[in-house]
């Protein structure tokens, strides 16, 4: 088991093991951030409350005006995760979540306008740059003068993005850059593009490298504003780059390192996305419960019904497990844990589905008017569904979280079976790791020494004895899966799919337990009430999910559903008809 801050929770449950440490208790915001943050959110109320028929207005026109744009350059908020040296705000992610989450309660094209700047276009210089670039670009990114984007996308490479075709070529202290990139946020208003190009072979999907690569150089060119369902004020363009030279000195990381600069941009920029999504939701909570209280129906208020309850209820469930994911998450990376990739991707599922069905639910409650453009609901809606698709869709990220968090459990099965093949030639070390190893199996069969959450209020008990349970059958399930189809557990995309659905369910539930644990022990067991409430919804609900995809792994009906899918895609039409 990993210790210190290369130690990684999901990896370690894969093994059986709670990593309790990592996320109790809730962290807490110094009180200094607290303030500053409380000042933030005040101000942006004043920025961005005023704007709130131009957010209509500019939707339906499909344009940010430029006037508005230095209004958010004046407020700082091109310089949240920009150190004070180089002119930002220092915010550290839990900071810059928070301040997304503000800015997405008002407008997403706003929000996206901004995290598209941080959580990606400028974020491979503070991660890769050198100190020159930095002294050269931070400062102008902070103030806005320069906007940020992130350029992967091609025409032929969407989530294979190993497979992109833009290429850099050597020529002596420069590279020549020559490919166009696809619906790239910001592309109609950034100077500052990091790009990567090929600079291996194209044919054997060889190495990328990134480069800083800005608007004045010469080749740069960028397509029209796309016309998209939602987010439609936000800039989408293509970007097009015909023989650009870049100076070597423009390089962010290593020659060939370039998919590794791209995952580590997305992975540390993803609670930018989820503070976004809970925002949202914050906002649509708050809609549907005035809707709630102020219509009537059959002579009651609707907030009456049960099925109304549900719904709004629901909503609240999610939004507070969003939120305490989304937090521990930007709380992991700004403690310094380096290993924090799959819960990054969880938190991005999650709050990008749990935000799609809280918009969906809203615009219910709302009835007709939730389908009227005149109500904020059907833009809320549109701006929301991208969440799912872009910065790696959820489906691909579904296959990173499993795949990543199992790894470890190869790792040990595959040192296992190597040390069982030279157990003749050296049965001491065999039957070491062969003891070692069945030991475990057996305390997780057993129960004996199952890992516990300990520090845990009393009053959780029944909480987080659903999490150890599910521990448990997690690492058995793994071990089960790993050993049953080895590599090819590659090419098992529902099995991965099922694990990792129920390891999504578990983090989420694990960060809210700490979340409500906090509560409790900062406010009392009566005014958490409300908050322990939520928790017997969110554990009753995973407790089922997770048995549910557990079960599906190993018993399911996954050959004749790909048969029938196979057979729609072979005639490229639905077979039947009743006449
Ligand atoms: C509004 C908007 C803004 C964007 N902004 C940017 C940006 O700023 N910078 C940038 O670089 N890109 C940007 N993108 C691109 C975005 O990141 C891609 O759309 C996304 O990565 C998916 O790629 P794709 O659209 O080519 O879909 P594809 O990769 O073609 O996927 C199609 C479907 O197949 C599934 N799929 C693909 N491969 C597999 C697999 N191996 N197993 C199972 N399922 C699979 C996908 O999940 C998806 O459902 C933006 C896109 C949009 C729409």
């Amino acid at each position: 088991m990993a210790n210190g801050k290369d130690a990684s929770f999901m990896r370690s449950l894969c093994m059986g093991h709670i990593e309790e440490d990592m996320v109790v208790p809730f962290p807490e915001r110094s009180p200094e951030e607290r303030e500053t943050l409380k000042g933030v959110v005040a101000s942006l109320g004043d920025l961005l409350g005023p704007h709130e028929k131009d957010f209509c207005d500019w939707d339906r026109k499909a344009e940010m005006p430029a006037s508005y744009i230095k209004e958010l350059k004046e407020f700082g908020l091109f310089g949240l995760i920009i150190p004070e040296e180089h002119g930002g705000l220092g915010f550290g992610s839990a900071a810059y979540s928070r301040t997304l989450q503000e800015v997405a309660r008002f407008d997403a094209s706003t929000a996206v306008t901004i995290g598209a700047h941080s959580s990606i276009g400028m974020r491979g210089l503070l991660l890769f740059g050198t100190d020159a670039q930095k002294t050269q670009f931070l400062p102008r990114l902070a103030s806005g003068e320069m906007i940020a984007a992130f350029c992967l996308t091609e025409p032929g490479s969407g989530s294979d993005a190993a497979s992109i075709r833009t290429t850099a070529t050597r020529d002596g202290d420069d590279w020549i850059i020559d490919g166009n990139k696809l619906w790239i946020t910001n592309g109609g208003i950034a100077d500052f593009f990091t790009v990567f190009a090929k600079t291996d072979n194209v044919e054997t999907r060889g190495h990328m490298t990134a480069f800083i690569v800005t608007r004045d150089m010469a080749g740069v060119s960028v397509g029209p504003h796309e016309d998209k369902m939602g987010l439609r004020a936000s800039s989408t363009t293509t970007v097009h780059f015909e023989k650009v030279r870049v100076p070597d000195s423009y390089r962010l990381g290593e020659v060939g390192k370039g998919f590794k600069v791209a995952m580590k941009i997305l992975n540390s920029g993803r609670t930018g996305l989820g503070g976004g999504a809970v925002g949202a939701m914050k906002h649509l909570i708050s809609l549907s419960a005035k809707q709630a209280n102020e219509r009537t129906q059959f002579g009651k208020r609707i907030r009456e019904f049960g099925l109304i309850k549900h719904k709004v209820g629901h909503m609240v469930v999610d939004c507070y497990a969003a939120e305490a994911t989304v937090h521990m998450v930007a709380a992991l990376a700004d403690q310094g844990y380096e290993d924090y990739a799959v819960e990054a991707a969880i938190s991005k599922v999650f709050s990008s589905e749990v935000l799609w069905r809280c918009a969906d639910e809203a615009l219910q409650t709302a009835g007709g008017n939730g389908y009227m453009t005149e109500y904020p609901y059907e833009r809320i809606v549109r701006d929301s569904r991208i969440n799912r698709i872009f910065e790696g869709t959820n489906d691909i990220l579904r296959l990173f979280i499993a795949l990543t968090a199992m790894d470890d459990v190869g790792r040990s099965l595959k040192e296992l079976s190597k040390s069982l093949q030279g157990v003749f030639e050296d049965p001491i070390k065999g039957f070491g790791v062969l003891s070692e190893y069945a030991l475990r199996r057996a305390s997780l069969a057993t129960g004996i020494r199952k890992s516990m959450f300990a520090k845990l209020d009393p009053r959780l008990r029944q909480h987080a004895a659903v999490f150890e349970e599910a521990t448990k059958d997690l690492a058995i399930a793994v071990d089960r899966v790993l050993r049953k189809h080895g590599r090819n557990i590659i090419g098992k995309q529902l099995a991965s799919k099922r694990l990792a659905d129920a390891m999504i369910d578990m983090f989420v539930l694990a960060c809210t337990l700490s979340r409500v644990n906090s509560s409790i022990a900062a406010s009392g067991e009566e005014k958490a009430r409300p908050e322990i409430q939520i928790l017997d919804v969110l554990s009753d609900d995973v407790r089922r999910r997770v048995r549910q995809n557990f079960d599906l792994v190993d018993r399911n009906e996954d050959d004749s559903l790909k048969a029938v899918a196979d057979h729609a895609f072979d005639l490229e039409r639905f077979a039947w008809d009743t006449i």
